[in-house]
């Protein structure tokens, strides 16, 4: 296991690309977010934790949710059923492209992108869109093994004030059949999900959850070892938004980023890694966590490939 000192130095090594980046700015709540916040956790299997910088500042998940509420969608739905409707493939395009949703009658190509994700919001089971999100919060409670989670009211309201394109991904589902309950709604859980406050301790944690394929520290068995290994298959395929491919080339880990500045990471079988930056790269992925990221699995050779 890599010490903390060792953590330490690769921050310092990577704090400069973090200039480079580009805070989200589509909304205020991420507009103010400091470049300058950099910070790392690695979790393992024989309960060894290391850690350097912002570790424990908070941030919202943004799209980390989604490989997470999938999980919980494949609890309350036929597996078969999910993917009937949202495929498995990765896109090639940013996050929230809406133009391959016409020629693919509004399936979405994977979980991984907002029409995708939004899709599984859809399809989270419970009596109330109050039901639905508790649901999805204390399902992330329960991996992260963090009970304190809540989400940022503000950004929430940013997110479904800003949502429009999101929005019209989801009407555009709902008019062929891909989204069969009600928009709003689906909508609702969607923006709630991604404004889950979160730290890169939390998402070492989940990552360590994930490495062991749903069992948490504490031994209980959440989802089941194929509904791991599916998450963890799309974390590799379509986690790092269009810049997947690249990422598996030059890091080789499933990982999921989100435009918070957040990479939930993990090594199969041996540790889980939570980076934070919010400077992103042109793809929406943090630039220091990535070179972060890159530098740790040549310093262990972690690549699973
Ligand atoms: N809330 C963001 C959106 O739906 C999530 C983007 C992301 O992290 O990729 O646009």
């Amino acid at each position: 296991m890599i010490n903390s000192d060792i953590l330490y130095n690769l921050i310092l090594a990577n704090k400069e690309r973090c200039k480079e980046g580009k805070v989200a700015d589509y909304i205020p709540g991420l507009k103010n977010a400091n470049k300058e916040n950099f910070g790392i956790c690695i979790m393992d299997n024989n309960n060894k934790i290391s850690y350097a910088g912002d570790y424990e500042k908070k941030f919202t998940i943004q799209s980390i949710s989604k490989p997470l509420i999938l999980m919980l969608a494949i609890l309350d739905n036929e597996e078969d059923y999910i993917f009937s409707k949202i495929g498995m493939e990765p896109t090639g395009d940013p996050f929230n492209s809406i133009k391959k949703l016409e020629t693919s009658f509004s399936k979405p190509f994977n979980p991984m992108i907002n029409a995708g994700a939004i899709a599984v919001s859809s399809m989270i089971k419970g009596d109330s869109s109050e039901e639905k999100f508790n649901r999805v919060l204390d399902f992330i409670k329960k991996i992260s093994e963090n009970p304190n989670l809540d989400y940022d009211r503000d950004i929430y309201h940013g997110e479904k004030i800003t949502g429009n394109r999101n929005r019209s991904m989801a009407y555009f589902m709902k008019n062929d059949g891909i989204i069969e309950g009600d928009v709003e709604e689906a909508l609702d859980i969607y923006f709630k999900q991604c404004s889950i406050l979160i730290t890169a301790f939390d998402l070492a944690k989940i990552g360590l959850f994930l490495a062991n394929n749903g069992v948490t520290s504490y031994g209980e068995r959440v989802v089941s070892i194929h509904t791991a290994k599916l998450v963890k298959s799309l974390m590799v395929t379509c986690g790092m938004y269009d810049g997947s491919g690249e990422f598996a080339v030059k890091v080789g880990i499933p990982a999921k980023s989100g435009v918070g500045g957040g990479i939930l990471s993990l090594v199969p079988g041996k540790m889980g890694i939570g980076v934070y930056g919010p400077a992103l790269d042109l793809k929406g992925n943090s630039i220091g966590g990535y070179a972060l990221l890159e530098d740790i699995s040549n310093l262990l050779s972690l690549s699973i490939f």
